[in-house]
């Protein structure tokens, strides 16, 4: 189950989150590499795909003009060797789709790790696919960290959010997922995550504190950006 500490703790770890920044880049983690002249974080979309219909985002539009697209894992490659010598301080899973579609996401996770191509790997996901072989996969090879975007503490507020219902069974996959990753003692931190919607009042956040602090490593809360 999870590592984490005191809630009073998360409160204060999520006041040291950069605001509007991607997730687990802190105050001091940029300052240290702030004088290089690449760029410190790299965002790669697997795939525009998604399988929620968030009412806030782009995704049914860009899918809509563009189609839907999978990276290719050797173009994926390239990237990788191209990037690998700047050392990056996180490389980060995500843009507008659910990145747990593509199939190759372990290949990808083992590949980035193999040829040390960032601090941290992360994936941002809506943890729908969480506990299936692709979430399994990637903890398997070895992904450091993972933010999980519930953005709800009950039904209700994640089928307004989310437009698909589905709430209770992203719970049970998110504790299953966390009982697996100790099963097979790897070291990737899970983060669980609520953004300050209009639709969400503090007693949500609260409930949504106390639903996970014992089980996630960590629980955040962040701003609309
Ligand atoms: S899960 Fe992410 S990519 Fe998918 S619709 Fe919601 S915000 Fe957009």
């Amino acid at each position: 189950m999870g590592r984490g500490p005191t809630k009073d703790h998360y409160r204060i770890m999520n006041e040291n989150f950069v605001e509007g920044s991607l997730t687990c880049l802190t105050p001091a983690v940029i300052e240290r590499r702030i004088t290089t002249e690449f760029p410190l974080v790299l965002n790669i979309e697997p795939t525009n795909a998604c399988n929620a219909k968030c009412y806030y985002c782009p995704n049914g539009e860009v899918v809509m003009n563009q189609g839907v697209s999978f990276l290719d894992i050797n173009d994926y490659k390239r990237i990788i060797d191209q990037i690998k010598s700047h050392k990056l301080i996180m490389l980060n899973f995500h843009k507008d789709g659910e990145p747990l579609l593509h199939k190759k996401l372990p290949d990808m996770v083992e590949y980035a790790k193999e040829k040390n191509a960032a601090d941290v790997i992360h994936l941002n996901t809506n943890g729908i696919l969480i506990n299936n072989k692709v979430g399994r996969g990637i903890i398997e090879r070895g992904i450091d960290d993972i933010t999980v975007s519930i953005d709800a503490a009950n039904k209700n507020t994640y089928q307004q959010l989310k437009g698909i219902d589905g709430f209770d069974k992203l719970e049970e996959s998110i504790e299953k997922i966390i009982n697996y990753r100790d099963k097979i003692k790897s070291n990737t931190n899970i983060r669980v995550k609520i953004m300050e919607f209009d639709e969400i009042g503090k007693d949500e956040i609260d409930a949504f504190f106390e639903r996970w602090s014992d089980i996630a490593d960590e629980v955040q809360v962040t701003g609309i950006q």
